[in-house]
This record gives C-alpha cells, structure tokens and sequence, in this order.
C-alpha cells in the first residue's frame, strides 16, 4: 500500500533507507526541522540546515522516486537560548516561500521551561503573521501531559490560528483527547522504545476514529525504525480494518492536511494503482 511518513528526519538516515522505504510503498515524506544531537552555536548553523533541508533532500528523495517535503524553525531543545532563537525566527522567513516547505514545525515544548516557552509563542507569532501551517512536537514521558495541555493553552491564547491548521503530534491516549477536542490534528508517532507501538495506534484509531489523525515513524538519529508506517499498516490488516480506512490514515489524511499549505504541490499516484 502506499503511504507518506508525515514526520521523518531523513538527514539523519542514509540513502539506502529511502530506498527501503520507497519499496514498502513510501511515496513521500514530511521532515520537520529538528535538534541535530548538538546545540548549533550560530544563525548560519541554521541556514545551512534549511538549505539541507531544502536543496539536498529533495533531489536525494527523488534518487528514490520520493516527494520531499520540511518544515522550519528552531526545535525546543534549543530554545533555551533565546537569543540564537530570535535571530533564527527572524530568518525563517528566507527560506518559507521555497519549495517543499509546508509550514513552521517542529516548535512545541520539551521540559516544559519559561525560555521554550517564549521561543514557543514567537513561532506561534511569525506563523499566523505569515499565515503558515503548523507543527507540534509535544514532551516525552512524564512531561507530556502537562506540556500538551501548556501548548493547548498557549495556542488558544492564539484566537486568529484556525486548529484545522495545527498538527500536535506524538499524541498518546492520554493526550489524544486534548488534541482532538481542541479541533486539531493529531499525528501517532511509532517509536520502538517510548511513544506509540503499531498496537497501541490501533487502539487509539479504534477508539478515537480515523478523522485528523496520521502516523508516522519519526525516525530520526536515535533508536527509531524509517519502516514503522507499514508496521501500522500490517496491524491494521490483521485486525481486518478495510484497504480503504488504513490508506486514509496513511495517505489522504496527511494529504489532506499539507493541501492547505498555499505552496503544496504534489502530484501523488492514482487512486487506481494506489
Ligand atoms: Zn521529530
């Protein structure tokens, strides 16, 4: 079956990965901007990565016959420095109206701290003046709860920013709730060691149902598997979900989400060999 992963860090996987990923049926991938292992020490730090981000990847991509698509900002785990985060904020803008680029995300919280939090509030800033789409990255663990619900907050501070527009992902069932009564999307992400399992999807899809809601494997450098979205696939199956409900979840729902970006392009595989 064919599927987008709407959430993969591909500069952090090799070549043979995309292709591995194209032979399982990946026809595209979302790559928000995302924490390298290193607190970068400069704003040209990040042009470098969005020019990664928008010139390298997507011509390695299409070496796999993949659509490349990224997000940009700085990642939470960077924001402590709020200096650094303002100067790159500032800059975002260079890089917006290129190619491939869906919106501002991953921004978010990651422990939870008064600086991430400003960081927070001024992507939330430059993307309703630019009228950008947005993605969510919420806390790990035993942080998550709170720091969804401080996100949720922060955005409905946000009365111009529509939720149909907003992704929060790595929702779990403790906070899939949230998400979805708050009118927004929710990305599942399947993780091998924290986060979601294809089991644990399942459930969720079961019992929150297939509308606004994506999956993806969020790969990335750490312990992370490229080929998680057609585990979730494979889960599905054997739980006798119908062809047409797994390719909403895989396909038309992340599709139907990054439509709304004014500079979406892309010219997916017909619904006959799909
Ligand atoms: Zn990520």
């Amino acid at each position: 079956m064919q599927f987008i992963d709407p959430h993969v860090h591909m500069v952090s996987r090799t070549t043979d990965d995309y292709e591995r990923m194209a032979r399982m049926g990946c026809v595209a991938v979302s790559e928000p901007a995302f924490w390298a292992g290193f607190d970068r020490g400069s704003v040209d730090g990040f042009r470098d990565y969005f020019r990664q981000l928008t010139e390298f990847e997507p011509q390695r991509a299409g070496w796999s016959g993949l659509t490349h698509f990224t997000w940009l900002c700085i990642n939470a785990k960077e924001a402590e420095n709020v200096e650094l985060s303002r100067e790159v904020i500032r800059m975002i803008p260079e890089y917006i109206d290129r190619t491939g680029v869906l919106g501002i995300g991953e921004i978010g919280l990651n422990k939870n701290t008064k600086n991430e939090a400003i960081t927070f509030s001024e992507h939330l800033e430059l993307a309703s003046k630019l009228e950008e789409l947005i993605l969510i990255h919420t806390p790990h663990l035993q942080d998550k709860y709170k720091g969804t619900r401080m996100i949720i907050d922060m955005l409905h501070e946000h009365s111009e920013i529509d939720p149909g527009r907003v992704c929060i992902d790595h929702v779990e069932e403790h906070t899939v709730g949230l998400a979805k009564e708050g009118g927004f999307w929710c990305g599942m992400t399947l993780y091998p060691t924290t986060k979601c399992t294809p089991a644990r999807a399942a459930d969720i899809i079961e019992m929150w149902g297939d509308e606004r809601i994506m999956v993806n494997s969020a790969g990335d450098w750490g312990p992370s598997n490229p080929l998680a979205v057609p585990d979730f696939i494979q889960e599905m199956r054997k739980r006798g979900h119908s062809q047409a409900k797994i390719r909403k979840i895989v396909y038309e729902n992340p599709l139907e989400f990054f439509r709304q970006c004014r500079r979406f392009q892309f010219d997916g595989p017909a619904a006959a060999d799909a």
